[in-house]
Protein backbone atom coordinates (compact mmCIF):
# COMPACT_ATOMS: atom_id res chain seq x y z
CA UNK A 1 0.00 0.00 0.00
CA UNK A 2 1.29 3.31 -0.89
CA UNK A 3 1.40 6.10 1.61
CA UNK A 4 0.92 9.76 1.55
CA UNK A 5 0.06 13.05 3.65
CA UNK A 6 -1.70 16.28 2.36
CA UNK A 7 -2.70 19.13 4.35
CA UNK A 8 -6.14 18.88 2.91
CA UNK A 9 -7.82 15.69 1.45
CA UNK A 10 -11.57 16.31 -0.27
CA UNK A 11 -13.55 13.36 -0.06
CA UNK A 12 -15.98 13.47 -3.11
CA UNK A 13 -15.06 15.72 -6.16
CA UNK A 14 -18.55 17.11 -7.29
CA UNK A 15 -19.41 21.10 -7.21
CA UNK A 16 -18.72 21.30 -3.19
CA UNK A 17 -15.52 19.05 -3.49
CA UNK A 18 -13.89 20.32 -6.55
CA UNK A 19 -14.79 23.63 -5.26
CA UNK A 20 -13.24 23.27 -2.04
CA UNK A 21 -9.98 22.05 -3.77
CA UNK A 22 -9.49 24.74 -5.71
CA UNK A 23 -9.73 27.18 -3.33
CA UNK A 24 -7.69 25.60 -0.60
CA UNK A 25 -5.08 25.09 -3.77
CA UNK A 26 -5.54 28.70 -4.92
CA UNK A 27 -5.06 29.97 -0.71
CA UNK A 28 -1.52 27.86 -1.21
CA UNK A 29 -2.44 24.37 0.65
CA UNK A 30 -1.45 20.95 -0.39
CA UNK A 31 -4.74 19.48 -1.30
CA UNK A 32 -5.95 15.51 -2.07
CA UNK A 33 -9.20 15.72 -4.09
CA UNK A 34 -10.82 11.79 -4.15
CA UNK A 35 -13.58 10.40 -6.46
CA UNK A 36 -13.87 7.45 -7.48
CA UNK A 37 -14.59 8.77 -10.92
CA UNK A 38 -12.10 9.32 -13.32
CA UNK A 39 -12.28 12.64 -13.62
CA UNK A 40 -13.62 15.93 -10.86
CA UNK A 41 -17.48 16.91 -11.81
CA UNK A 42 -19.77 14.88 -9.17
CA UNK A 43 -23.36 13.89 -9.76
CA UNK A 44 -23.53 17.61 -11.44
CA UNK A 45 -21.35 17.51 -14.26
CA UNK A 46 -21.57 13.27 -14.98
CA UNK A 47 -25.60 12.59 -13.73
CA UNK A 48 -27.10 15.76 -12.48
CA UNK A 49 -26.97 19.00 -13.61
CA UNK A 50 -25.15 19.52 -16.69
CA UNK A 51 -26.65 16.22 -18.85
CA UNK A 52 -30.38 17.31 -17.89
CA UNK A 53 -29.82 20.71 -18.68
CA UNK A 54 -28.03 20.08 -22.24
CA UNK A 55 -31.34 18.02 -22.97
CA UNK A 56 -33.89 20.42 -21.78
CA UNK A 57 -31.87 22.79 -23.91
CA UNK A 58 -32.78 20.53 -27.31
CA UNK A 59 -36.21 20.24 -25.94
CA UNK A 60 -36.03 24.18 -26.03
CA UNK A 61 -35.09 24.13 -29.60
CA UNK A 62 -37.97 21.99 -30.36
CA UNK A 63 -40.57 23.16 -28.73
CA UNK A 64 -39.33 26.73 -30.54
CA UNK A 65 -39.18 25.14 -34.53
CA UNK A 66 -42.86 23.83 -33.39
CA UNK A 67 -44.31 27.11 -32.43
CA UNK A 68 -42.60 28.94 -35.19
CA UNK A 69 -45.71 27.80 -37.43
CA UNK A 70 -47.34 30.47 -36.05
CA UNK A 71 -45.16 33.18 -36.81
CA UNK A 72 -44.92 32.03 -40.41
CA UNK A 73 -41.79 29.84 -40.34
CA UNK A 74 -42.28 25.80 -40.80
CA UNK A 75 -39.50 23.50 -40.23
CA UNK A 76 -41.58 20.25 -40.69
CA UNK A 77 -41.84 17.57 -37.43
CA UNK A 78 -38.22 17.74 -35.86
CA UNK A 79 -36.75 14.26 -36.74
CA UNK A 80 -34.73 12.47 -33.39
CA UNK A 81 -31.74 10.91 -34.37
CA UNK A 82 -31.19 9.59 -30.73
CA UNK A 83 -27.56 8.11 -31.08
CA UNK A 84 -26.82 11.65 -32.13
CA UNK A 85 -28.49 13.09 -29.16
CA UNK A 86 -26.94 10.64 -26.41
CA UNK A 87 -23.50 11.59 -28.02
CA UNK A 88 -23.98 15.24 -27.90
CA UNK A 89 -24.75 14.57 -24.00
CA UNK A 90 -22.28 12.97 -23.51
CA UNK A 91 -20.03 14.86 -25.16
CA UNK A 92 -20.96 18.15 -23.21
CA UNK A 93 -20.37 15.63 -20.02
CA UNK A 94 -16.80 14.82 -21.04
CA UNK A 95 -16.06 18.34 -22.06
CA UNK A 96 -16.52 19.73 -18.97
CA UNK A 97 -15.23 16.68 -16.63
CA UNK A 98 -12.10 16.57 -18.24
CA UNK A 99 -11.51 20.53 -18.22
CA UNK A 100 -12.20 20.53 -14.54
CA UNK A 101 -9.60 17.11 -14.39
CA UNK A 102 -7.05 19.98 -16.11
CA UNK A 103 -8.08 22.77 -13.93
CA UNK A 104 -7.44 20.45 -11.10
CA UNK A 105 -3.59 19.40 -12.76
CA UNK A 106 -3.12 23.17 -13.23
CA UNK A 107 -3.65 24.11 -9.61
CA UNK A 108 -1.29 21.15 -8.38
CA UNK A 109 -4.15 19.75 -6.46
CA UNK A 110 -3.62 16.10 -6.69
CA UNK A 111 -6.62 13.76 -7.75
CA UNK A 112 -6.79 9.97 -6.62
CA UNK A 113 -9.55 7.97 -8.58
CA UNK A 114 -11.01 5.25 -5.76
CA UNK A 115 -13.39 4.46 -3.04
CA UNK A 116 -11.95 6.24 0.16
CA UNK A 117 -12.90 4.27 3.81
CA UNK A 118 -12.01 6.60 6.20
CA UNK A 119 -9.62 5.52 8.93
CA UNK A 120 -9.75 7.59 12.19
CA UNK A 121 -9.90 11.71 12.31
CA UNK A 122 -6.92 11.76 10.20
CA UNK A 123 -6.79 9.62 7.92
CA UNK A 124 -8.25 7.09 4.84
CA UNK A 125 -7.99 4.30 2.84
CA UNK A 126 -8.46 4.74 -0.98
CA UNK A 127 -8.69 1.44 -3.17
CA UNK A 128 -8.45 2.65 -6.82
CA UNK A 129 -7.53 1.21 -10.00
CA UNK A 130 -3.99 1.60 -9.83
CA UNK A 131 -3.04 0.18 -6.19
CA UNK A 132 -4.72 1.25 -2.35
CA UNK A 133 -3.05 4.38 -0.90
CA UNK A 134 -3.43 5.06 2.90
CA UNK A 135 -3.54 8.77 3.30
CA UNK A 136 -3.15 11.17 6.21
CA UNK A 137 -4.45 14.68 6.48
CA UNK A 138 -4.35 17.36 8.66
CA UNK A 139 -7.82 18.44 7.91
CA UNK A 140 -10.82 16.68 5.71
CA UNK A 141 -13.85 17.88 3.51
CA UNK A 142 -16.47 15.48 2.96
CA UNK A 143 -18.07 16.11 0.14
CA UNK A 144 -19.77 12.81 -0.77
CA UNK A 145 -23.14 14.38 -2.31
CA UNK A 146 -26.42 12.53 -2.34
CA UNK A 147 -28.17 9.35 -4.28
CA UNK A 148 -31.84 9.23 -5.37
CA UNK A 149 -34.10 8.10 -2.32
CA UNK A 150 -35.43 4.14 -3.13
CA UNK A 151 -39.03 3.48 -2.38
CA UNK A 152 -39.89 -0.03 -1.10
CA UNK A 153 -43.27 -0.08 -2.62
CA UNK A 154 -41.66 1.19 -5.89
CA UNK A 155 -39.10 -1.46 -5.18
CA UNK A 156 -38.92 -3.50 -8.72
CA UNK A 157 -35.89 -4.78 -10.08
CA UNK A 158 -36.77 -3.73 -14.02
CA UNK A 159 -34.89 -2.34 -16.83
CA UNK A 160 -38.27 -0.27 -17.16
CA UNK A 161 -37.82 1.66 -14.12
CA UNK A 162 -35.53 4.36 -14.39
CA UNK A 163 -34.43 6.63 -11.54
CA UNK A 164 -32.45 10.27 -12.71
CA UNK A 165 -29.28 8.87 -13.85
CA UNK A 166 -30.91 5.65 -16.05
CA UNK A 167 -33.53 8.14 -17.40
CA UNK A 168 -30.75 11.01 -18.40
CA UNK A 169 -28.99 7.90 -20.60
CA UNK A 170 -32.04 7.82 -22.79
CA UNK A 171 -32.74 4.44 -23.16
CA UNK A 172 -35.13 4.99 -25.81
CA UNK A 173 -38.31 7.37 -25.75
CA UNK A 174 -40.91 5.05 -24.51
CA UNK A 175 -44.70 5.42 -26.31
CA UNK A 176 -45.97 6.25 -21.86
CA UNK A 177 -43.99 7.27 -19.11
CA UNK A 178 -45.03 7.50 -15.95
CA UNK A 179 -43.30 10.08 -13.97
CA UNK A 180 -43.40 9.39 -10.00
CA UNK A 181 -43.05 12.26 -8.29
CA UNK A 182 -43.30 16.32 -9.28
CA UNK A 183 -40.51 17.91 -8.22
CA UNK A 184 -37.17 19.10 -10.10
CA UNK A 185 -35.97 16.18 -11.48
CA UNK A 186 -39.78 14.44 -12.54
CA UNK A 187 -40.53 18.07 -14.19
CA UNK A 188 -37.40 18.43 -16.21
CA UNK A 189 -36.68 14.80 -17.51
CA UNK A 190 -40.68 14.43 -17.82
CA UNK A 191 -40.30 17.77 -20.49
CA UNK A 192 -37.56 16.05 -22.19
CA UNK A 193 -39.14 12.73 -22.46
CA UNK A 194 -42.65 14.53 -23.05
CA UNK A 195 -41.06 16.89 -26.42
CA UNK A 196 -39.25 14.09 -27.57
CA UNK A 197 -42.11 12.59 -28.21
CA UNK A 198 -43.52 10.33 -25.04
CA UNK A 199 -47.09 10.38 -23.52
CA UNK A 200 -46.11 11.81 -19.93
CA UNK A 201 -48.06 11.35 -16.91
CA UNK A 202 -46.95 12.61 -13.86
CA UNK A 203 -48.49 11.50 -10.00
CA UNK A 204 -47.32 13.77 -7.30
CA UNK A 205 -48.51 13.23 -3.73
CA UNK A 206 -48.95 16.04 -2.23
CA UNK A 207 -51.80 18.89 -3.67
CA UNK A 208 -49.62 20.39 -5.98
CA UNK A 209 -46.39 20.41 -8.20
CA UNK A 210 -42.80 21.83 -6.71
CA UNK A 211 -44.46 21.63 -3.04
CA UNK A 212 -41.52 24.40 -2.18
CA UNK A 213 -41.92 26.96 -4.46
CA UNK A 214 -45.43 29.36 -4.51
CA UNK A 215 -48.61 28.75 -6.18
CA UNK A 216 -48.94 31.62 -8.27
CA UNK A 217 -45.11 30.58 -9.81
CA UNK A 218 -46.10 27.33 -10.21
CA UNK A 219 -49.58 28.04 -11.43
CA UNK A 220 -47.49 29.33 -14.81
CA UNK A 221 -46.02 26.57 -15.39
CA UNK A 222 -49.14 24.26 -14.71
CA UNK A 223 -50.96 25.85 -17.31
CA UNK A 224 -48.10 24.44 -19.68
CA UNK A 225 -47.20 21.46 -18.12
CA UNK A 226 -50.77 20.43 -18.51
CA UNK A 227 -50.74 20.77 -22.34
CA UNK A 228 -47.17 18.87 -22.95
CA UNK A 229 -47.87 15.89 -20.27
CA UNK A 230 -51.20 13.55 -21.14
CA UNK A 231 -52.11 13.92 -17.20
CA UNK A 232 -50.85 15.17 -14.01
CA UNK A 233 -52.00 13.37 -10.88
CA UNK A 234 -51.99 15.85 -7.69
CA UNK A 235 -53.08 14.02 -4.25
CA UNK A 236 -51.84 10.77 -5.55
CA UNK A 237 -49.91 7.89 -4.77
CA UNK A 238 -48.29 5.38 -6.17
CA UNK A 239 -49.28 1.97 -3.95
CA UNK A 240 -48.09 -0.90 -6.74
CA UNK A 241 -45.68 -1.45 -9.32
CA UNK A 242 -45.91 -5.02 -10.92
CA UNK A 243 -44.06 -6.06 -14.47
CA UNK A 244 -46.34 -7.43 -17.17
CA UNK A 245 -45.02 -8.81 -20.79
CA UNK A 246 -46.15 -4.92 -22.20
CA UNK A 247 -44.88 -2.68 -19.28
CA UNK A 248 -45.15 -1.79 -15.83
CA UNK A 249 -48.88 -1.83 -14.10
CA UNK A 250 -48.87 0.72 -11.49
CA UNK A 251 -51.25 1.06 -8.83
CA UNK A 252 -52.47 4.50 -7.56
CA UNK A 253 -54.30 5.23 -4.57
CA UNK A 254 -56.23 8.90 -4.14
CA UNK A 255 -55.47 10.80 -1.42
CA UNK A 256 -52.27 12.57 0.34
CA UNK A 257 -50.17 14.16 2.78
CA UNK A 258 -52.38 17.19 2.22
CA UNK A 259 -55.42 15.55 1.17
CA UNK A 260 -58.11 14.97 4.48
CA UNK A 261 -59.47 11.86 3.97
CA UNK A 262 -56.30 10.53 2.52
CA UNK A 263 -54.71 7.14 3.11
CA UNK A 264 -52.05 8.92 5.33
CA UNK A 265 -54.95 10.95 7.13
CA UNK A 266 -55.77 8.73 10.41
CA UNK A 267 -59.27 10.27 10.32
CA UNK A 268 -60.01 8.03 7.44
CA UNK A 269 -59.38 5.97 4.46
CA UNK A 270 -58.87 6.71 0.92
CA UNK A 271 -61.18 9.04 -0.73
CA UNK A 272 -61.86 7.15 -4.12
CA UNK A 273 -61.31 3.67 -5.16
CA UNK A 274 -57.45 2.76 -6.74
CA UNK A 275 -56.75 2.73 -9.86
CA UNK A 276 -54.00 1.32 -12.39
CA UNK A 277 -52.52 1.33 -15.85
CA UNK A 278 -50.13 -0.10 -17.89
CA UNK A 279 -46.72 2.19 -18.86
CA UNK A 280 -43.98 1.36 -20.67
CA UNK A 281 -41.82 3.12 -18.47
CA UNK A 282 -41.63 4.58 -15.20
CA UNK A 283 -39.01 7.27 -14.09
CA UNK A 284 -38.99 7.59 -9.77
CA UNK A 285 -38.46 11.03 -8.43
CA UNK A 286 -39.05 11.36 -5.35
CA UNK A 287 -36.24 12.98 -3.63
CA UNK A 288 -32.30 12.15 -2.50
CA UNK A 289 -30.71 10.88 0.49
CA UNK A 290 -27.25 12.13 1.81
CA UNK A 291 -24.21 9.75 0.88
CA UNK A 292 -23.21 9.76 4.71
CA UNK A 293 -23.08 6.21 5.27
CA UNK A 294 -19.46 6.84 4.36
CA UNK A 295 -17.51 3.59 4.92
CA UNK A 296 -14.98 4.09 8.04
CA UNK A 297 -17.28 7.04 9.57
CA UNK A 298 -17.79 5.36 12.77
CA UNK A 299 -14.23 5.57 13.49
CA UNK A 300 -14.19 9.25 13.93
CA UNK A 301 -16.81 11.41 16.03
CA UNK A 302 -18.43 12.90 13.26
CA UNK A 303 -22.68 13.09 13.57
CA UNK A 304 -24.87 12.13 11.58
CA UNK A 305 -29.00 13.61 12.15
CA UNK A 306 -31.93 11.86 11.92
CA UNK A 307 -32.60 12.62 8.23
CA UNK A 308 -29.27 11.11 7.20
CA UNK A 309 -27.41 14.61 6.99
CA UNK A 310 -24.17 14.92 8.40
CA UNK A 311 -24.27 17.64 11.41
CA UNK A 312 -22.36 20.68 11.19
CA UNK A 313 -21.65 24.11 12.62
CA UNK A 314 -22.01 27.57 10.83
CA UNK A 315 -18.81 26.62 9.51
CA UNK A 316 -19.47 23.05 8.44
CA UNK A 317 -17.38 21.68 11.15
CA UNK A 318 -18.39 18.27 11.89
CA UNK A 319 -18.44 17.02 15.86
CA UNK A 320 -14.84 15.66 14.89
CA UNK A 321 -12.58 18.95 14.85
CA UNK A 322 -10.27 17.90 11.52
CA UNK A 323 -12.94 16.84 9.63
CA UNK A 324 -15.47 19.32 8.09
CA UNK A 325 -18.75 18.46 5.83
CA UNK A 326 -20.39 20.50 2.13
CA UNK A 327 -23.03 20.09 -0.23
CA UNK A 328 -25.55 17.48 -0.08
CA UNK A 329 -24.38 15.49 2.41
CA UNK A 330 -24.65 18.30 5.13
CA UNK A 331 -28.24 19.34 4.57
CA UNK A 332 -30.98 21.38 2.10
CA UNK A 333 -30.91 22.70 -0.28
CA UNK A 334 -29.53 20.03 -2.35
CA UNK A 335 -28.16 22.22 -4.87
CA UNK A 336 -24.53 22.39 -6.73
CA UNK A 337 -24.35 26.33 -6.20
CA UNK A 338 -25.15 26.04 -2.14
CA UNK A 339 -22.28 23.03 -2.17
CA UNK A 340 -19.33 24.99 -3.83
CA UNK A 341 -20.34 28.25 -1.65
CA UNK A 342 -20.45 26.06 1.56
CA UNK A 343 -17.03 24.90 0.16
CA UNK A 344 -15.17 28.06 0.25
CA UNK A 345 -16.17 28.27 4.11
CA UNK A 346 -14.96 25.58 5.28
CA UNK A 347 -11.66 25.89 3.30
CA UNK A 348 -11.32 29.47 4.86
CA UNK A 349 -12.75 28.38 8.63
CA UNK A 350 -9.99 25.59 8.10
CA UNK A 351 -7.66 28.29 7.57
CA UNK A 352 -8.70 30.00 10.45
CA UNK A 353 -10.80 32.91 9.45
CA UNK A 354 -13.95 33.68 10.69
CA UNK A 355 -15.82 32.78 7.85
CA UNK A 356 -19.51 31.61 8.28
CA UNK A 357 -22.05 30.18 5.69
CA UNK A 358 -24.97 32.53 6.55
CA UNK A 359 -26.93 32.91 3.17
CA UNK A 360 -30.17 35.40 3.17
CA UNK A 361 -31.01 33.80 -0.64
CA UNK A 362 -29.53 30.63 -1.96
CA UNK A 363 -31.86 30.89 -5.49
CA UNK A 364 -33.51 27.60 -6.89
CA UNK A 365 -33.86 27.11 -10.24
CA UNK A 366 -36.35 24.54 -11.92
CA UNK A 367 -35.68 24.39 -15.56
CA UNK A 368 -38.83 23.61 -17.57
CA UNK A 369 -40.06 25.90 -20.18
CA UNK A 370 -41.21 28.04 -18.53
CA UNK A 371 -38.77 27.93 -15.89
CA UNK A 372 -39.62 28.82 -12.10
CA UNK A 373 -37.15 30.66 -9.92
CA UNK A 374 -37.06 31.81 -6.77
CA UNK A 375 -34.50 32.91 -4.18
CA UNK A 376 -34.74 34.83 -0.17
CA UNK A 377 -38.13 33.77 1.11
CA UNK A 378 -41.04 32.93 -0.73
CA UNK A 379 -44.44 34.19 0.26
CA UNK A 380 -45.54 31.04 2.18
CA UNK A 381 -42.32 31.25 4.17
CA UNK A 382 -42.65 34.97 4.64
CA UNK A 383 -46.74 34.61 5.64
CA UNK A 384 -45.54 31.32 7.77
CA UNK A 385 -42.96 33.42 9.78
CA UNK A 386 -45.71 36.15 10.37
CA UNK A 387 -43.77 38.88 8.64
CA UNK A 388 -45.24 42.04 7.64
CA UNK A 389 -44.78 41.58 4.09
CA UNK A 390 -46.33 42.97 1.19
CA UNK A 391 -46.01 41.51 -2.02
CA UNK A 392 -46.34 43.29 -5.58
CA UNK A 393 -46.46 41.58 -9.04
CA UNK A 394 -45.78 42.19 -12.48
CA UNK A 395 -47.25 40.31 -15.36
CA UNK A 396 -44.99 39.21 -18.43
CA UNK A 397 -48.13 40.13 -20.89
CA UNK A 398 -47.59 44.05 -19.94
CA UNK A 399 -43.39 43.67 -21.00
CA UNK A 400 -42.26 44.22 -24.36
CA UNK A 401 -39.61 41.61 -24.80
CA UNK A 402 -42.08 39.17 -23.29
CA UNK A 403 -44.29 39.82 -26.65
CA UNK A 404 -41.56 40.19 -29.27
CA UNK A 405 -40.41 36.72 -27.60
CA UNK A 406 -44.14 35.50 -28.09
CA UNK A 407 -43.98 34.44 -24.65
CA UNK A 408 -45.92 36.75 -22.18
CA UNK A 409 -46.37 33.23 -19.71
CA UNK A 410 -45.17 34.42 -17.25
CA UNK A 411 -44.96 36.30 -13.61
CA UNK A 412 -42.27 38.31 -11.91
CA UNK A 413 -42.66 38.92 -7.99
CA UNK A 414 -41.12 40.72 -4.94
CA UNK A 415 -41.69 39.82 -1.42
CA UNK A 416 -41.10 42.75 0.11
CA UNK A 417 -41.09 44.04 4.01
CA UNK A 418 -44.10 46.27 4.03
CA UNK A 419 -42.86 49.03 6.27
CA UNK A 420 -39.49 49.86 4.81
CA UNK A 421 -39.58 48.49 0.91
CA UNK A 422 -36.80 45.77 1.93
CA UNK A 423 -36.46 43.11 -0.63
CA UNK A 424 -36.93 39.97 1.23
CA UNK A 425 -37.75 37.79 -1.70
CA UNK A 426 -37.81 37.52 -5.71
CA UNK A 427 -40.15 34.84 -7.78
CA UNK A 428 -40.10 34.54 -11.25
CA UNK A 429 -41.92 32.00 -13.46
CA UNK A 430 -41.47 32.23 -17.48
CA UNK A 431 -39.04 32.17 -20.29
CA UNK A 432 -35.10 32.43 -18.83
CA UNK A 433 -36.42 33.23 -15.00
CA UNK A 434 -33.08 30.93 -14.14
CA UNK A 435 -30.65 33.75 -15.72
CA UNK A 436 -33.11 36.39 -13.78
CA UNK A 437 -33.06 35.23 -10.95
CA UNK A 438 -29.24 36.24 -9.92
CA UNK A 439 -30.51 39.98 -9.73
CA UNK A 440 -32.72 39.26 -7.26
CA UNK A 441 -30.38 37.40 -5.06
CA UNK A 442 -28.28 40.10 -5.43
CA UNK A 443 -30.43 42.62 -4.18
CA UNK A 444 -31.78 40.24 -1.23
CA UNK A 445 -27.86 40.17 -0.18
CA UNK A 446 -27.04 44.02 -0.30
CA UNK A 447 -29.94 44.99 1.50
CA UNK A 448 -31.76 46.57 -1.74
CA UNK A 449 -35.10 48.48 -1.36
CA UNK A 450 -37.74 48.87 -3.82
CA UNK A 451 -36.68 52.36 -4.11
CA UNK A 452 -32.89 51.19 -4.89
CA UNK A 453 -34.90 48.93 -7.13
CA UNK A 454 -37.08 51.10 -9.28
CA UNK A 455 -34.27 53.58 -9.45
CA UNK A 456 -31.81 51.01 -11.34
CA UNK A 457 -31.97 51.78 -15.23
CA UNK A 458 -32.88 48.15 -16.70
CA UNK A 459 -32.35 47.73 -20.76
CA UNK A 460 -35.04 47.81 -22.56
CA UNK A 461 -36.61 45.85 -24.42
CA UNK A 462 -34.97 43.02 -21.66
CA UNK A 463 -36.95 40.88 -19.48
CA UNK A 464 -35.30 42.34 -16.91
CA UNK A 465 -37.27 45.07 -16.82
CA UNK A 466 -39.46 43.02 -15.21
CA UNK A 467 -37.82 43.61 -12.05
CA UNK A 468 -37.83 46.95 -12.11
CA UNK A 469 -41.41 47.24 -12.63
CA UNK A 470 -42.29 45.14 -9.96
CA UNK A 471 -40.48 47.20 -7.79
CA UNK A 472 -42.96 50.04 -9.51
CA UNK A 473 -46.33 47.84 -8.81
CA UNK A 474 -45.05 48.40 -4.70
CA UNK A 475 -45.33 52.09 -5.05
CA UNK A 476 -48.48 52.07 -7.05
CA UNK A 477 -46.51 53.65 -10.66
CA UNK A 478 -45.73 50.75 -12.83
CA UNK A 479 -45.47 52.00 -16.04
CA UNK A 480 -46.60 49.09 -18.00
CA UNK A 481 -49.64 48.12 -15.23
CA UNK A 482 -51.98 50.28 -14.29
CA UNK A 483 -52.11 49.40 -10.34
CA UNK A 484 -52.73 52.36 -7.79
CA UNK A 485 -51.19 52.01 -4.51
CA UNK A 486 -54.09 50.84 -2.06
CA UNK A 487 -54.41 54.04 0.83
P1 LIG B 1 -22.04 15.27 -5.63
O1 LIG B 1 -22.10 16.07 -6.84
O2 LIG B 1 -23.11 14.29 -5.35
O3 LIG B 1 -20.64 14.50 -5.66
C1 LIG B 1 -20.26 13.60 -4.68
C2 LIG B 1 -19.12 12.76 -5.22
O4 LIG B 1 -18.57 12.00 -4.15
C3 LIG B 1 -19.53 11.75 -6.29
O5 LIG B 1 -18.74 11.92 -7.44
C4 LIG B 1 -19.29 10.39 -5.63
O6 LIG B 1 -18.84 9.43 -6.56
C5 LIG B 1 -18.19 10.74 -4.63
N1 LIG B 1 -18.11 9.80 -3.50
C6 LIG B 1 -19.08 9.54 -2.57
N2 LIG B 1 -18.61 8.63 -1.67
C7 LIG B 1 -17.33 8.36 -2.01
C8 LIG B 1 -16.32 7.52 -1.48
N3 LIG B 1 -16.50 6.79 -0.37
N4 LIG B 1 -15.11 7.49 -2.12
C9 LIG B 1 -14.88 8.21 -3.22
N5 LIG B 1 -15.80 9.02 -3.78
C10 LIG B 1 -17.00 9.09 -3.19
N6 LIG B 1 -28.43 21.23 -8.75
C11 LIG B 1 -28.40 22.49 -9.21
O7 LIG B 1 -27.96 23.40 -8.49
N7 LIG B 1 -28.85 22.80 -10.46
C12 LIG B 1 -29.34 21.86 -11.29
O8 LIG B 1 -29.74 22.17 -12.41
C13 LIG B 1 -29.38 20.53 -10.83
N8 LIG B 1 -29.86 19.56 -11.63
C14 LIG B 1 -29.84 18.26 -11.18
C15 LIG B 1 -30.36 17.27 -12.02
C16 LIG B 1 -30.36 15.96 -11.61
C17 LIG B 1 -30.90 14.89 -12.52
C18 LIG B 1 -29.84 15.61 -10.33
C19 LIG B 1 -29.80 14.19 -9.88
C20 LIG B 1 -29.35 16.60 -9.48
C21 LIG B 1 -29.35 17.93 -9.90
N9 LIG B 1 -28.89 18.95 -9.09
C22 LIG B 1 -28.89 20.25 -9.54
C23 LIG B 1 -28.36 18.69 -7.73
C24 LIG B 1 -26.82 18.68 -7.78
O9 LIG B 1 -26.39 17.68 -8.67
C25 LIG B 1 -26.28 18.43 -6.39
O10 LIG B 1 -26.80 19.37 -5.49
C26 LIG B 1 -24.77 18.53 -6.39
O11 LIG B 1 -24.18 17.64 -7.29
C27 LIG B 1 -24.22 18.29 -4.99
O12 LIG B 1 -22.84 18.42 -5.01
P2 LIG B 1 -21.92 17.70 -3.95
O13 LIG B 1 -20.54 18.25 -4.19
O14 LIG B 1 -22.49 17.81 -2.60
O15 LIG B 1 -21.92 16.14 -4.30
P1 LIG C 1 -37.86 16.80 -5.12
O1 LIG C 1 -37.81 16.83 -3.64
O2 LIG C 1 -37.62 18.04 -5.89
O3 LIG C 1 -39.28 16.26 -5.59
C1 LIG C 1 -39.76 15.01 -5.19
C2 LIG C 1 -41.27 15.07 -5.30
O4 LIG C 1 -41.76 13.76 -5.17
C3 LIG C 1 -41.93 15.91 -4.22
O5 LIG C 1 -42.83 16.80 -4.82
C4 LIG C 1 -42.62 14.88 -3.33
O6 LIG C 1 -43.80 15.37 -2.74
C5 LIG C 1 -42.91 13.80 -4.33
N1 LIG C 1 -43.02 12.45 -3.77
C6 LIG C 1 -42.29 11.89 -2.76
N2 LIG C 1 -42.66 10.60 -2.57
C7 LIG C 1 -43.64 10.34 -3.48
C8 LIG C 1 -44.42 9.19 -3.79
N3 LIG C 1 -44.25 8.04 -3.14
N4 LIG C 1 -45.33 9.30 -4.77
C9 LIG C 1 -45.51 10.48 -5.46
N5 LIG C 1 -44.80 11.60 -5.21
C10 LIG C 1 -43.87 11.52 -4.24
O7 LIG C 1 -36.85 15.63 -5.55
P2 LIG C 1 -36.25 15.23 -6.97
O8 LIG C 1 -37.08 15.77 -8.07
O9 LIG C 1 -36.01 13.76 -6.87
O10 LIG C 1 -34.87 15.97 -6.94
C11 LIG C 1 -33.97 15.77 -5.86
C12 LIG C 1 -33.21 17.00 -5.55
O11 LIG C 1 -32.20 17.21 -6.53
C13 LIG C 1 -34.04 18.28 -5.58
O12 LIG C 1 -34.72 18.49 -4.38
C14 LIG C 1 -32.99 19.31 -5.82
O13 LIG C 1 -32.38 19.62 -4.59
C15 LIG C 1 -32.01 18.59 -6.73
N6 LIG C 1 -32.27 18.95 -8.14
C16 LIG C 1 -32.17 20.26 -8.51
C17 LIG C 1 -32.42 20.62 -9.81
C18 LIG C 1 -32.29 22.07 -10.19
O14 LIG C 1 -31.70 22.82 -9.43
N7 LIG C 1 -32.83 22.48 -11.33
C19 LIG C 1 -32.79 19.68 -10.74
C20 LIG C 1 -32.89 18.36 -10.34
C21 LIG C 1 -32.63 18.00 -9.02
Amino acid sequence: MARDTTQLAVLGAGPGGYAAAFYAADLGMQVTLVDEEKNPGGVCLYRGCIPSKALLHVAKVMDEARHASAWGVSFGEPKVDLNKLRAFKQSVVDKLTGGVGQVARMRKVKFIQGRATLAGPKSMKIAGAGGDTELQFEHCILATGSSPTRVPSLALDSPRIMDSTSGLELPDVPKSLLVVGGGYIGLELGTVYATLGSKVSVVEMTAGLLPGADRDLVSVLQKRLETLFSKIMLNTKVVKVAEEKNGIRVTFEPGGPDDPGGPDDRRGGPSGPPSDELFDRVLIAVGRRPNSKIPGLETTGVKVDAKGFIETDGQRRTAEPTIFAIGDVAGEPMLAHKASHEARVAVEAIQGHRAVFEPLAIPAVVFTDPEIAWTGLTEAQAQAEGLDIEVAKFPWAAIGRAITIDRPDGLTKLVLDKKTGRILGVGIAGSGAGELIAEGTLAIEMGVTAEDLKMTIHPHPTLSETLMESAEVFFGQSTHVYKPKRK
